[in-house]
């Protein structure tokens, strides 16, 4: 199972940005801002209550 959706967002105007994670370059194709924040995958809690 692949759950693991993790994404990118720009640090400026904060578009979601779909990159590899393999590519290092990662430019902001709305305002070229090269800070770019990886998001965190939505981390689900599972907690069992039996
Ligand atoms: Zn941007």
């Amino acid at each position: 199972m692949s759950d693991t959706m993790a994404g990118y967002k720009c640090a400026k105007c904060e578009e979601d940005i779909d990159v590899d994670p393999v590519n290092e370059k990662i430019i902001c194709p709305r305002c070229s801002g090269r800070v770019i924040l990886k998001k965190r995958p939505q981390e689900r809690t599972t907690v069992k209550a039996e």
